[in-house]
């Protein structure tokens, strides 16, 4: 079992399998030019799934995929079959930006993926190609339909809310669950990287959205599939759910259950630090287990996150 010294049992982990990405959102960008990882340097699938069977034999549940844009890594069906065939992982769920999702969902859903969260930052087009770098939101849109049709669920959509960016649409977003059974998450924005957008002046709370959602109708709280840090509320009228996560106003530290592994394999224990283990040097170059890897990084792991910008972004964290 992986408990850490607060009493905190690691039972989720987030694996970034790549940290290349076909957008460019401005929420997401480090300043100045972005250095991919080399391809020699990522973790391979095998290596993926061995360190996901030693950590499930740990304790780990649950194992979510993300990126950089995961869809963009060749045959990523592959290590989702893979990885849905471990014994005793009770749930594998993927984040992607949905640009592949139209071509992706099924083969995605045969291989065993049964959910997925998709962000999307705004249902206007035009702000969705500023926010991107220019991608068409029908796109995106109907890859979104193309999940549900298929049978995805849940079904979240991450809303990341920037002040003055697309603030102005929340309302709009969250009535989204009045006609379709999805869950619509709205995070606070996070100083992540080194973020040429990111300014406390551009933070809404989520106290804030979920006051603003409120005056329209009021919220009854309900549950999440799968825990989580999200608050989740419902409105009685609605077929879906509304989830608010609040990194930075309510930090939730003290629960938090996961790993995070970076796409060349550095293990990180807290989104917020750049504290890192290699487990290449486990896995190429004989240092010791994954197991002892693991084991060591539970005394890494801080007891609350430094708020404070962290040298890698998000597209090499993962989210
Ligand atoms: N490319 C995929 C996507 O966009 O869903 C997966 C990787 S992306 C880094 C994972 C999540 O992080 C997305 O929901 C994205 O909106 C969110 N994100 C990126 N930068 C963020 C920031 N500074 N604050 C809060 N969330 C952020
Ligand atoms: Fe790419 Fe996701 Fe970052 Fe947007 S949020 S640039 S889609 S990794």
């Amino acid at each position: 079992m992986l408990i850490d010294k607060f009493g905190r049992k690691i039972e989720y982990l987030r694996i970034s399998i790549t940290d290349k990405c076909n957008f460019r959102c401005i929420y997401c960008q480090n300043k100045g030019p972005f250095q991919t990882i080399p391809h020699r340097e990522m973790l391979t699938y095998e290596e993926i799934e061995e360190i996901v069977k030693v950590a499930v034999k740990l304790g780990v549940r649950r194992v979510r995929l993300t990126g950089g844009e995961p869809l963009l890594r060749r045959e990523v069906e592959v290590l989702v079959k893979t990885l849905a065939n471990i014994p005793g992982l009770e749930d594998l769920s993927l984040t992607t930006n949905g640009y592949f999702l139209k071509e992706k969902a099924k083969l995605l859903w045969e291989a065993g993926l049964k959910r997925i969260n998709v962000s999307l930052d705004t249902l206007n087009p035009y702000k969705f190609a500023q926010i991107t770098g220019g991608f068409d939101f029908k796109q995106i849109w109907e890859g979104i339909l193309r999940a549900w049709e298929i049978g995805f669920n849940p079904l979240k959509i991450n809303v990341v809310v920037i002040k003055d960016l697309n603030d102005d649409e929340i309302l709009e977003m969250a009535k989204l669950t009045l006609n379709y059974p999805w869950e619509v998450r709205f995070i606070e924005f996070m100083p992540i990287g080194k973020n040429s957008l990111w300014s406390e002046g551009h933070i809404l709370s989520i106290s804030e959205i979920k006051r603003r959602l409120e005056e329209f109708l009021p919220l009854e709280e309900t549950n999440t599939y799968g825990g989580g840090p999200a608050k989740v509320f419902r409105w009685r009228e609605g077929r879906g759910k509304i989830g608010f996560i609040s990194p930075l106003s309510e930090h939730f530290c003290y629960k938090c259950n996961r790993f995070r592994i970076t796409a060349d394999g550095k293990l990180r224990t807290c989104l917020f630090s750049d504290r890192e283990i290699n487990l290449k040097a486990y896995l190429r170059e004989g240092k010791g287990s994954i197991e002892e890897a693991f084991i060591l990084a539970l005394s890494f792991k801080p007891e609350k996150r430094e708020l404070q910008p962290t040298q890698r972004g998000m597209r090499a964290i993962g989210g």
